[in-house]
């Protein structure tokens, strides 16, 4: 038998096929999160015009110090009408336009005004002044392609007075739990039966990737119901499966999506958990069959499915992204698998520090969500080291 893919040919692989979906318009109090898809510069200067950085008195640097007659004012949103004259001082408030010929500010408490005669300090020249342009100029660029928008980038581009933003539709994510023993949360449970947690599970890291998720209720292992299903899965830009992937007689997920039409790229990957994923296209739908145990799936996610989702609305940067921290605990490796292990980040003089928490079973959801990390162990023989430099993911 071949070897399986590692992590990383098995994410190239399923990066080759997600190609960025068709662009919108997308109102920028609706861009958190989106992913632009092309580069905005700023159509203006800013700020537009030189402003004060204070409240307090225009002025003319070489007047000062002295005592300057103050003859006019300029408000935020309503300028002085005529130009500072020599001797003389504007009253300005903070982010109002610094009039021609003023070239400084004089902040309001260094300053006296005694019956319209205002004595001022020394003021060097362009000082309290923001100059035009300052921040950015027009043409410069504000927001490159493929940025996912975080809140600072969508208050530069509404600064610079844009109203719209174009940006990669969000994928519509069809999510179908499979399992004859699954109950909706809130249902009684007979015998033999669990709640059905991994569709809220992806639900919630799909939401957290920008993608809309369209749940599907929990389909019975009976092959005309999970092809009936399935089929109209299909119709999304990704549809994920949850369970049923493995090698039990009532593990349908694969067979069903080949008789659909779906070509299959890859069955199982060299990882722990999430060894049994599979993943197939059909047109330009990707399909990934998800293990069924909870921390399977939510590791196969943050490691496959978030990169996919990201690069379906043209991310540049997709992922995982793996950061550098330190390794608390010895931990054993495994032979032939990479293993992402649960963890608690805590913070020490180096950097983070990465707590394995107790419980790494791969249906150990509870213990799972107990940790805000998982720290990538390659495959090796012996002990990793406490210690170590390693990598991890947020999750
Ligand atoms: P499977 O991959 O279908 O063999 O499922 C592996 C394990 O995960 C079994 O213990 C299932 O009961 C459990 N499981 C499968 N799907 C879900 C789900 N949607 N929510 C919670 N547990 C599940
Ligand atoms: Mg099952």
């Amino acid at each position: 038998m071949p070897p399986l893919p590692t992590i990383d040919e098995a994410l190239a692989l399923v990066l080759g096929h997600a190609r960025p979906l068709d662009a919108e318009d997308v109102p920028i109090a609706a861009a958190l999160g989106r992913v632009t898809a092309e580069d905005t510069t700023s159509p203006v200067d800013l700020p537009p015009f030189p402003s004060s950085a204070m409240d307090g008195h225009a002025v003319r640097a070489e007047d000062t110090p002295g005592t300057l007659r103050v003859a006019g004012q300029s408000a935020a949103g309503l300028p002085a009408g005529a130009r500072l004259e020599p001797g003389e001082a504007i009253a300005i408030s903070t982010g109002a336009v610094v009039p021609d010929g003023a070239d400084a500010v004089v902040p309001v408490e260094l300053s006296e005004l005694h019956d319209g005669a205002l004595f001022v300090p020394r003021i060097a020249l362009g000082v309290n002044v923001r100059p035009r342009g300052g921040d950015v100029r027009a043409g410069d660029l504000v927001v490159a392609t493929g940025t996912r928008l975080r809140p600072a980038q969508v208050g530069a581009l509404a600064a610079c007075g844009v109203a719209v933003v174009r940006c990669a539709r969000r994928p519509r994510v069809a999510v179908v739990p499979t399992g004859t023993e699954l109950r909706r949360p809130g249902e009684q449970l007979a015998p033999g039966e669990i709640y059905e947690s991994n569709s809220l599970l992806l639900a919630a890291q799909l939401r957290s990737a920008g993608a809309e998720p369209e749940l599907f209720g929990a389909v019975a292992d009976d092959p005309v119901e999970t092809r009936a299903v399935l089929e109209r899965a299909l119709a999304a830009d990704v549809v994920l499966t949850s369970g049923g992937v493995s090698v039990g007689p009532h593990d349908l997920v694969r067979e069903t999506l080949a008789e659909l039409g779906a070509s299959e790229v890859f069955w199982r990957v060299a990882v722990k958990p999430g060894k049994p994923l599979a993943f197939a296209t059909r047109h330009a739908t990707l399909a990934f069959g998800l293990p069924g145990n909870p921390v399977s799936s939510l590791v196969a996610f943050e490691l496959f499915v978030r990169p996919a989702v990201l690069a379906l609305q043209g991310a540049a940067a997709p992922g995982p992204s793996f950061e550098p921290g330190t390794l608390a605990h010895t931990l054993v490796r495994g032979e032939d698998r990479d293993e992402l292990v649960r963890a608690r980040i805590e913070h020490g003089d180096e950097g983070p520090v990465l707590h394995p928490v107790a419980g790494q079973e791969s249906h150990m959801i509870a213990r799972a969500a107990a940790a805000n990390a998982l720290v990538l162990v390659r495959r090796g023989t012996g002990e990793l080291p406490a210690g170590s430099r390693v990598s991890f993911l947020r999750v």
